[in-house]
């Protein structure tokens, strides 16, 4: 896939309801201007990156594009469990991803037991992949310590917080 490593950040928002946060894997949903920028060969599966809520830790995450089945099938979604437990929910704060390796397509498994097992190992799988030197060089990115700079005197702050697409930078 030429366009991993693949960046970006947008406001995360409500999905709708399919309870991943009861499954214990909640997902934090990408609006669709985020999932619509998408380039054409990151296709629907799941992948193993990086996360960083507002200017927050970075940690590992897992992240699905999928099929959203809200609106029958016709639109992409993007949704991405950070693994780490957080206090409080963060709806309407700036996600920072980084997808950095693909896992495996989209599957529909015969039982929910089924589906959250390969959840689990997918998160596994993302544990190890990203110790990988040339995975876990991609947290250091300053893709991710550029959200953290207010500064005035830096002429890439303003765009860096930005809601949109901000790749090969
Ligand atoms: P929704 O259908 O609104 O996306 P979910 O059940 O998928 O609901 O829960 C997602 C929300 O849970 C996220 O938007 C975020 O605010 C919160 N959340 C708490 N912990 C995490 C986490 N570790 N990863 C992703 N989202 C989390
Ligand atoms: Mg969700």
């Amino acid at each position: 896939m030429k366009s991993l490593p693949y960046f970006c950040r947008g406001e995360v928002v409500r999905g709708f309801g399919r309870g991943s946060k009861e499954l214990g894997i909640p997902t934090a949903n990408f609006p669709d201007s985020v999932v619509d920028s998408l380039p054409a060969d990151v296709t629907t599966g799941i992948y193993y990156g990086w996360a960083c809520v507002g200017n927050s830790d970075i940690h590992k995450m897992v992240t699905s594009i999928g099929w959203n089945p809200y609106y029958k099938n016709t639109k992409k979604s993007m949704e991405t469990h950070v693994i780490h437990k957080f206090k409080e929910d963060f709806y309407g704060e700036i996600l920072s991803v980084v997808l950095v390796g693909y896992i495996r397509s989209e599957k529909s498994f015969p039982s929910l037991e089924d589906l959250i097992a390969a959840i689990n190992s997918d998160i596994e799988e993302a544990k190890v992949m990203l110790e990988l030197p040339e995975h876990s060089k991609l947290k250091e990115d300053n893709f991710f310590t550029s959200t953290t700079d207010s500064s005035p005197a830096s002429p890439s702050s303003a765009a860096s917080t930005s809601q949109s697409i901000i790749n090969g930078h």
